[in-house]
């Protein structure tokens, strides 16, 4: 069969500005090929099982020529490969993807082309800035202020001044203060509303607004960098009414999310929309006991017990394979009762149609024992971590319930020790780090070492008893005020 290569745009930076098409073609990848410009963001949306080629291109020096990029697409297409050539923005915008493309067709490669959001207007848009508006512009022009090596920039100043549309220069940073000076000796008004966005979409993004006149010694102020749009127009005026991004509660915030990998993904989400960073560390993970023939001994006679309780959707997991692994269903549950502690718990349960009779008010051991040990009268099953709580086993013991408690899965702290980790924990690089249970502090240790120093981050905690596990390595912690993700991101928000 043979190979194929899709060029595909992979926007400016925040993954959900992928379109639709070039997601699919990246899941379809076999071999993706991609720049410097394309964020950490969108490179995690490439499948595990594709290989990457890494072409990045510094601003000064050229690892891989394009020539030789070419080549290796064209290499790859014709060893049969699925290629995707994911660029940053639109390829067709200053992306040379037009030269890919003709070194494709000249070769005779099946190839296609996905568009991608350019930078040019997106950046723009994050920092507040609609490129044409009624009262200001009525054309855009986008513009490179990349010169030749050696070479003075090529552009008609004049010409650009004379069109009073909105002027975005791509590639300008190094030539800004020629582009200023350019645009003035043409005769444009001095007072004219300028700005530079700085890795516009990203977290991290910054944004510098003066006139034309003094944005050069504003911008270097700023100490600002490349990637960065420079835009030029009366729209730019707009960015202080208009900057939404820049005001989202966790904008330049940085957050390490220690979850296990599986469950990480609902906190990162949530977390990201309010314009914070996250690295995902997942520093645990959990394995169900297997063989255990003591949950199975149990589930042959699940009728014996009034109620289930379940302390995490890790639980239920297990609990749902045995079951199915024993042949049977949901049925088998017959009029017994179940118990999650919180609300995700009582959700795991309802993807499998189940709806949980009782949720404790307060989400953890101590109180799911105490409302186990008021609603009960009966025998109860507990199917939960080798290492569970004590607190909601005491409770039941003292009410004097009789019940079975069967360790279903396990915490596995396998991580390979992070030294860069431990650096960044310890210059402060996290604004703060969250924890959803005790084991993730754990876990978030066994990684970096327990003589690290951790006086520097702060730690979102679930609650009393992850924060006490996290108190005891030295972290200072603020506390959800009720055990569930949506608590710990209003406590990162506060
Ligand atoms: N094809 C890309 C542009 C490639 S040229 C696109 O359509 O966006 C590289 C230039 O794009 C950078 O020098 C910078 O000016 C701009 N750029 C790319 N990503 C950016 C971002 N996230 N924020 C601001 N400018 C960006």
């Amino acid at each position: 069969m043979p190979g194929k290569v899709t060029l595909v745009g992979a926007g400016p930076g925040d993954s959900g500005l992928l379109t639709v098409k070039g997601l699919r073609a990246l899941e379809q990848a076999e071999v993706v090929v991609y720049d410097r410009l394309v964020s950490p963001a969108v490179l995690e949306l490439i499948p595990s099982a594709a290989r990457r080629i890494d072409v990045g291109k510094e601003a000064s020096h050229h690892p891989v020529p394009q020539d030789r990029i070419n080549q290796i697409l064209l290499e790859e297409a014709q060893a049969g490969h699925n290629v995707v050539r994911l660029k940053g923005g639109d390829p067709f915008v200053f992306g040379r993807g037009g030269e890919e493309l003709e070194t494709l067709a000249r070769g005779g490669v099946e190839f296609a082309e996905v568009p991608g959001v350019t930078s040019a207007i997106a950046a723009a848009a994050y920092g507040g800035i609609p490129v044409t508006h009624r009262d200001y512009a009525s054309s855009l022009h986008i513009v490179t202020g990349h010169a030749r090596e050696g070479a003075e920039l090529d552009i008609d100043f004049e010409a650009l001044v004379r069109t009073r549309g909105t002027l975005v220069f791509l590639m300008g940073v190094t030539a800004l203060p020629a582009i200023v000076k350019g645009l003035l000796e043409a005769g444009m008004n001095p007072d004219t509303p300028a700005a530079m966005v700085e890795r516009g979409t990203l977290p991290g993004q910054r944004r510098c607004g003066a006139s034309l006149k003094a944005l050069p010694e504003r911008a270097a102020e700023m100490g600002i960098r490349s990637p960065a749009l420079i835009i030029v127009g009366g729209v730019c005026a707009l960015a202080e009414e208009l900057c939404w991004f820049e005001r989202l509660p966790l904008h330049g915030k940085r957050i390490l999310v220690t979850r296990p990998r599986e469950r990480a993904g609902t906190l990162s989400e949530k977390l990201r929309a309010l314009g914070a960073e996250v690295t995902e560390f997942p520093c645990i993970r959990t394995e169900p006991v297997s063989p255990c023939p003591a949950m199975e001994d149990t589930l042959g006679r699940l009728l014996e017990y009034e109620w289930l309780g379940f302390t995490s959707a890790a639980g239920v997991d297990a609990f749902w394979t045995c079951l199915r692994a024993l042949g049977k269903d949901a049925r088998a549950l017959g009029g017994v009762k179940l118990a999650a502690i919180g609300p995700a718990t009582g959700k795991a349960l309802e993807a499998h149609g189940l709806t949980a009779d009782l949720i404790p008010e307060v989400y953890d051991a101590a109180h799911m024992g105490a409302a186990l040990a008021k609603a009960a009268k009966g025998k109860i099953l507990l199917l939960r971590a080798e290492e569970g709580s004590p607190a909601l086993t005491d409770a039941l013991a003292e009410a004097g319930i009789v019940f079975d408690d069967v360790p279903v899965y396990r915490t596995i702290y396998d991580n390979p020790r992070s030294a860069e980790l431990r650096k960044a924990l310890e210059s402060g690089e996290f604004d703060f780090v969250t924890f959803t249970s005790a084991s993730t502090v754990k876990g978030l240790v066994s990684a970096v070492g327990a003589e690290a120093d951790f006086s520097r981050i702060v730690g979102l905690c679930i609650g009393e008893q992850t924060a006490g596990e996290a108190r005891k390595h030295g972290i200072p912690v603020k506390i959800a005020e009720k055990a569930t993700i949506d608590a710990l991101v209003e406590l990162a928000a506060k």
